[in-house]
């Protein structure tokens, strides 16, 4: 059948499938249908978006890491329907340039994001500008061999965090649009490319961390003088102090080392804002970070 092949298990570097481009090998599930997913998941796993929130460690992960294939990714979906379902593995940037297109309003905030859709759910992406549980109305979840659809409000969407079901795979998500348009969601688009408008353009995973309430991760950063701070090729980025670079040769231990270099200098405990794949230490290996939520990719369990 077109778009379905069986789950082609294979060896990567997860560097090569992150934005910020650290991190070692791995077995990579490609998985394109049902039958591929309950394979995939029958040893323990992780699952893979587009890998622009993750620091993997230098030595790789164990489990199995599980992508979502083309025939998960239905940006034909937004066809002007303001009520849509579309795959998770759906890139997000084509998505809000579409909702654009067809004058539907909801996405404009997410604009930049560089994450597919089942990223963006578990992470409930967004900027000050509105976050994908702003629209998100329903996931359809693989777990335990199965599909299930859950309600958003049941899968405890926050501030950057979810908590899908443990080993919850996001499938399909309903999105509820509102019908506008091209003209005014491109007005809105525009001051969110203006607000990023500061943003480093090379290899980065965004955000480091998260803003503590009522103050700015990037701004305690900054007063603390640590714009350029640097290990081996991971430094604080001079135009966005939130923002962890890769100079082209860093290693997860460099990032690591910068990391706590930070929160070090840093006054008020900062919590790291991306996921942490494979590090010996667990959460010990970066003080002060709550443990990863149960669920949504951080999963060692086999589905059944
Ligand atoms: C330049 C740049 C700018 C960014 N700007 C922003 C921003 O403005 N706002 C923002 O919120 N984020 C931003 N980010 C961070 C990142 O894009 C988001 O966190 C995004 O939601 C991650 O999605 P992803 O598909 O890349 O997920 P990944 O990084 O691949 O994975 C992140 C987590 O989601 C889980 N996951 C992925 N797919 C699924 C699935 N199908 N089912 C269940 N769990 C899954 C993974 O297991 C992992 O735990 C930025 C990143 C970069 C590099």
């Amino acid at each position: 059948m077109p778009g379905v092949v069986e789950a082609s298990p294979s060896r990567v570097r997860l560097g090569d499938l992150t934005t910020l481009k650290v991190g070692g090998p791995a077995e990579l599930w490609l998985v394109e249908s049902d039958a591929d997913l309950a394979a995939a998941t029958l040893e323990p796993y992780r699952v893979l978006g587009a890998g622009s929130n993750l620091l993997v460690a230098d030595a790789g992960v164990p489990e199995r890491v599980v992508r979502l294939g083309r025939s998960f990714a239905t940006l034909e979906a937004m066809n002007g329907a303001p009520d849509v379902w579309l795959g998770a593995a759906t890139p997000l940037p084509g998505l809000v340039r579409r909702a654009q297109r067809v004058g539907l309003s909801g996405l404009e905030g997410l604009l930049g994001v560089p994450a597919v859709v089942g990223g963006a759910v578990a992470m409930n992406a967004g900027t000050r500008f509105g976050q994908l549980s702003d629209t998100l109305r329903e996931v359809e979840v693989f777990v335990d061999g199965a599909r299930e659809v859950l309600p958003a409000d049941a899968i405890g969407l926050g501030y950057r965090r979810s908590a899908l079901p443990p080993g919850a795979i996001v499938t399909r998500v309903r999105l509820a649009l509102t019908p506008s348009t091209p003209e005014r969601v491109q007005h809105a688009m525009d001051a969110v490319d203006a607000a990023r408008a500061g943003q480093p353009k090379v290899k980065s995973a965004g955000c480091a961390f998260k803003n503590p309430a009522g103050d700015s991760a990037g701004r305690l950063i900054d007063a603390a003088g640590l714009k350029g701070l640097r290990v081996g090729d991971a430094m604080i980025a001079h135009e966005h102090a939130n923002f962890i670079i890769n100079l082209g040769a860093a290693s997860a231990a460099d990032v690591v080392a910068l990391i706590e270099a930070v929160r070090a200098r840093v006054t008020v405990p900062l919590e790291l804002e991306w996921r942490r794949w494979g590090f010996p230490g667990g959460e010990r290996a970066f003080p002060g970070t709550t443990p990863e939520p149960r669920g949504a990719g951080a999963d060692r369990r086999p589905a059944r």
